[in-house]
């Protein structure tokens, strides 16, 4: 499993993330959700090294993360960023083919290229793999760095708000994919989401963010009512059930408390976790 305990993270003494704990088991799927600036991300990045925490320990069946070769790190753990830095032109082939480089030595092997090509065809991408990627579409390329995640072939897939930039079509295709790897290949997968009716309907435990704190977690039902929903977003929301999914309907804007200046603003007391 991937178990985050207790970890805190401040940007400039400013702080980010307080003592959040969370289990992600292989064979499920975790969403993060909670406003703009809740820390969804920080935590993602954190988790992946990018971030280095001030507190706390990422255990990853048990090693911790943080004192693993980056090499070995890069075989549990892939990470799907919201973009691609820009960097030198690539094409989509060699983007992906990159996720095999914790197992490449000196040059990519034809089992390699084999698993990259087919990554590519399955993802419907095959027109694309001699493309360069500053020639991609928004949802192209976040379908290109999911292929290059899936050549990484992880036991746990962090994913940053996977289908913000994909149509309609492309949002279900990606979510079904990423419900397929953790039921039928027992990938453990933690994904940042903004659309609450995406994550209830694919995820087994939803952990809501409030500024760098655990509001709550639990079952989509659980977590997905209006009372939390008003709380974390100032948003009045009906919730209905309808053909075994949960719809969350946002009817107005409420009032949210205002928040200081610095460090969190206020939590509810009824904080559960
Ligand atoms: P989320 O992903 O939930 O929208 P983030 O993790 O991106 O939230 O941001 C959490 C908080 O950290 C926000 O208040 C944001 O302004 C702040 N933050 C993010 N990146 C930086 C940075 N590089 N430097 C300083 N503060 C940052």
């Amino acid at each position: 499993m991937l178990k985050i305990e207790n970890l805190s993270f401040d940007y400039g003494g400013l702080p980010v993330l307080e003592g959040v704990s969370e289990t992600v088991e292989k064979g499920s799927v975790l969403s993060l959700v909670g406003p703009n600036g809740a820390g969804k991300t920080t935590l993602l990045k954190c988790i992946v090294r990018i971030l280095t925490p001030v507190g706390g320990r990422i255990l990853v069946d048990g090693r911790d993360v943080h004192r693993m070769p980056r090499k070995e790190m890069a075989k549990h753990v892939g990470y799907v960023p919201q973009s691609m830095p820009a960097r030198f032109p690539t094409t989509v082939f060699e983007t992906v083919l990159a996720g095999r480089r914790p197992y490449i030595a000196w040059r990519p092997s034809p089992d390699d290229l084999e698993r990259t090509a087919r990554i590519i065809e399955e993802m419907d991408m095959g027109n694309l793999a001699s493309r360069d990627m500053d020639r991609l579409s928004g949802g192209q390329v976040q379908k290109v760095l999911l292929a290059r995640a899936l050549a990484q072939d992880t036991p746990y897939l962090l994913l940053d708000e996977p289908t913000s930039s994909l149509d309609l079509r492309h949002q279900l295709e990606i979510l079904e994919l990423i419900s397929n790897l953790s039921k039928i290949k027992n990938r453990g997968i933690m994904m940042a989401m903004h659309d609450l009716n995406l994550s209830a309907r694919f995820s087994d435990t939803i952990l809501m963010l409030h500024a760098g704190r655990i509001f709550c977690k639990g079952s989509p039902s659980e977590v997905m009512t209006s009372e939390n929903i008003a709380a974390i977003y100032g948003v009045e929301a009906q919730i209905r059930k309808e053909n075994g999914y949960i719809h969350i309907h946002p009817v107005r804007c409420i009032h949210l408390p205002a928040s200081p200046a610095s460090g969190f603003p206020p939590c509810p007391d009824d904080v559960r976790t």
